[in-house]
């Protein structure tokens, strides 16, 4: 799976069932992970399949929208994490989750990239990085 942004930046675009023409037209099974949608226009995260990804940018660009492909990884340094659980309260999608020992962990591949928590961390132990 691959994770792509997409960002619709029109009102008039946003009030069409655009996510499923594009299921229908490429046969892609696709998974929202997160969403964000107002009356100026919207913007969403989905896991796109490998072999239909290059299919579903195509279709969904030519209804008007932006794509970005995901592909940093959040990082942490645990040497300066001090586990104060402030990325847990502000992840919008979950990523971080105490341990049995109160110690702070990353669900991997869960990440939407909206660099929130990575900004925020008092310790700066966070980042975004391009996956190998
Ligand atoms: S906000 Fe930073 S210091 Fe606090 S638990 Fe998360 S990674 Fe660790
Ligand atoms: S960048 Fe940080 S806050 Fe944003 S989704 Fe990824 S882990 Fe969560």
């Amino acid at each position: 799976m691959t994770k792509i942004a997409v960002n619709f930046a029109s009102a008039d675009v946003i009030q069409k069932p655009n996510m499923s023409e594009v299921i229908i037209e490429t046969g892609a099974l696709l998974n929202i992970n997160w969403a964000h949608v107002t009356s100026s226009g919207g913007e969403m995260v989905i896991d796109v399949p490998d072999d239909k990804l290059e299919d579903v940018v195509k279709s969904f660009e030519e209804r008007g929208a932006h794509i970005q492909v995901l592909e940093r990884l959040v990082l942490k340094d645990d040497e300066k994490c001090i586990n104060c659980g402030a990325c847990i309260s502000m992840c919008p999608v979950g990523v971080y989750y105490y341990g049995d020992d109160w110690s702070v962990n990353v669900k991997v591949g869960v990440c939407v990239q909206c660099d929130l928590c990575v900004v925020q961390c008092p310790m700066g132990a966070l980042e975004l990085k391009l996956q190998d």
